[in-house]
């Protein structure tokens, strides 16, 4: 029988009503399991629950949690054949880019998934969200960072909060569905990466200084320089449309390229959720192009700022990091 191990760090599915709003409590999860039945029975998989402390609300995940939960799996990674990690929905897109790139060569499910209302109560899309992705990491047919919520498999560095209240609350609009759980649990085969050549191993992420700008009609770049030239090692600029930018880039432009100089390395994403950057399409993206910005192509912001905090922990190059952004390393991007 396969042995799963289910990782809780925090989040909805397992709070409970407190004066303040819900809030996680310790140990109360593994009581609440023990109370659905369908757990138990065939053809669930065997399974371990693990604690994480403190349990958190993700919107207080960062840096540390996201190494804490890599290296639970890799002291683990042998005893099981497959994770599945309950967590809060609102940076569930960033921690399942972020393990997608920090977990390398990866040959097992490792599956994100959580619920818009806690378990507790009446309502919840937990007790589904939970059970499908038992089964899912039971069957084994990913080998790859996903996150499961409402029917839905998803590649993880394509995911992206979409909802704050609706029960489906992801999309990867630039990817399709790894599978549908509709009667039956329909993988894309096609769709599915194939098994890594290497040895798994863990990259752990340094606190490496990144930067997201969003960019709005009349923004003052001016005003962001010297956190983007001194400050900033990685920045991801969300753009309008296609890579376009205000201004034709005039102001921007020696700010990139005094940027570089320092070393920073600047990736390109567009506030469209979905189609791609394609810089040089117009004239109003060209100089972005010229100054030495990547282009971040259909990434999302979730993944271009893990795949910043990755490439800088490994420790690569400046050129070998922008070379790398625009490349295609775990199906975060459609070149
Ligand atoms: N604020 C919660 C969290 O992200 C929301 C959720 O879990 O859905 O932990």
């Amino acid at each position: 029988m396969k042995k799963i191990c289910i990782i809780y760090t925090g989040g909805t599915i397992g709070m409970t009503r407190t004066e303040d709003g819900y809030a996680p409590k310790a140990n109360y999860l593994a009581t609440a399991l023990t109370h659905i039945e369908d757990l138990y029975r065939a053809p669930m998989p065997e399974w371990e629950l693990l604690e994480m402390a403190p349990l958190l609300d993700s919107s207080n995940m960062a840096v540390e949690e996201w190494n804490r939960i890599a290296s639970v799996i890799g002291e683990r990674y042998t005893a099981y054949d497959g994770f599945v990690i309950l967590h809060g929905t609102d940076t569930m897109a960033y921690t399942a880019s972020a393990l997608s790139f920090m977990l390398e060569n990866l040959a097992k499910p490792v599956i994100l998934t959580g619920s818009q209302i806690p378990l507790c109560e009446l309502r919840s899309d937990g007790r589904d969200n939970l059970i499908t992705s038992l089964l899912i990491a039971a069957q084994g047919k990913v080998r790859e960072v996903c996150l499961y919520f409402g029917g839905r498999l998803l590649r993880g560095n394509r995911a992206t909060k979409y909802s704050a209240d609706g029960m489906l609350a992801f999309r990867s609009p630039n990817a399709p569905y790894l599978a549908d759980a509709g009667i039956e649990i329909r993988y894309s085969e096609a769709l599915l990466r194939t098994p890594p050549e290497g040895d798994f191993r863990v990259q752990p992420f340094e606190h490496v200084p990144i930067g997201v700008i969003k960019v709005f009609p009349g923004i003052q770049f001016d005003l962001f320089e010297s956190i983007m030239t001194e400050q900033l090692k990685g920045i991801v600029i969300e753009t309008f449309g296609a890579g376009n930018i205000p201004g034709n880039g005039r102001a921007l432009l020696p700010i990139i390229k005094k940027a570089f100089r320092h070393g920073t390395v600047l990736a390109v994403c567009s506030q469209c959720p979905e189609g791609t950057v394609t810089l040089g399409t117009y004239a109003t993206s060209s100089p972005l192009k010229e100054a030495g910005a990547v282009s971040g192509y259909d990434m999302t912001t979730e993944a271009a700022v893990a795949k910043l905090y990755y490439l800088f922990s490994r420790g690569y190059d400046t050129d070998v990091i922008k070379q790398k952004m625009e490349t295609d390393l775990r199906g975060e991007l459609t070149r």
